[in-house]
């Protein structure tokens, strides 16, 4: 199996990027954001707590995306492989997850991070606001808190992949096209 964590900023173009991914190397996109919007759109109670944190920038409880990140695993037995987007975010999601893979008796095959610096990040979230309608987007206050929450909680779980040599860094600026050639020049020297 083929397992990537796609790390990176919010902002940092994990999003389009995963497309890209599934479409060449056939696997399952699962990103916890994209889930919780989902949950938040269908009105579940998952939806109504997840929303009250990430109204106010903050993350979800480990033990409530954890199991939800289970439970969506659990889904898709056959598959070729998966991206995970947005996940793990915390030290404890990251064992969380290593646990999870070697129980299906397979292992994360690298973390890639798209790298962008600060200030082309804030340009991007400010113009997805415009058309994404995501609200978590539209408020300079909130952004500013998910881009702290990361640099303090997600950005350390960094170390977590380079201690098991399977840190790749990439720089996330340019076209998306040139962004996809090094993601797919990466994941083929992985094979
Ligand atoms: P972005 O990375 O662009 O901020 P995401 O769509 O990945 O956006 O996540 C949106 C929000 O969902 C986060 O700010 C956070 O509140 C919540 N969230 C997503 N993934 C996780 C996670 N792994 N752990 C905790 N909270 C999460």
């Amino acid at each position: 199996m083929l397992n990537l964590v796609l790390f990176g900023p919010p902002g940092a173009g994990k999003g389009t990027q995963s497309q890209k991914l599934i479409e060449k190397y056939g696997l399952i996109h699962l990103s916890t954001g994209d889930i919780f919007r989902a949950n938040i759109g269908g009105g579940t109670e998952l939806g109504k707590l997840a929303k009250s944190y990430i109204d106010k920038g903050q993350l979800v409880p480990d033990e409530v995306t954890i199991n939800m990140l289970n439970s969506e695993v659990e889904k898709h037995e056959n598959s070729k492989g998966f991206i995970f987007d947005g996940f793990p975010r915390t030290h404890p999601q990251a064992k969380a997850l290593d646990k999870l893979m070697q129980s299906k008796d397979t292992n994360i095959s690298a973390m890639i991070a798209l790298d962008v610096p600060e200030d082309e990040l804030m340009g991007r979230l400010k113009k997805r606001a415009l058309d994404s309608g995501r609200t978590d987007d539209a408020d300079p206050k909130v952004i500013a808190n998910r881009i702290e929450v990361y640099k303090n909680e997600t950005a350390p779980v960094k170390k977590y992949y380079e201690a098991q040599d399977k840190f790749y860094a990439i720089n996330g600026l340019g076209s998306i096209d040139e962004i996809t050639e090094r993601l797919f020049k990466t994941v083929d020297s992985l094979k």
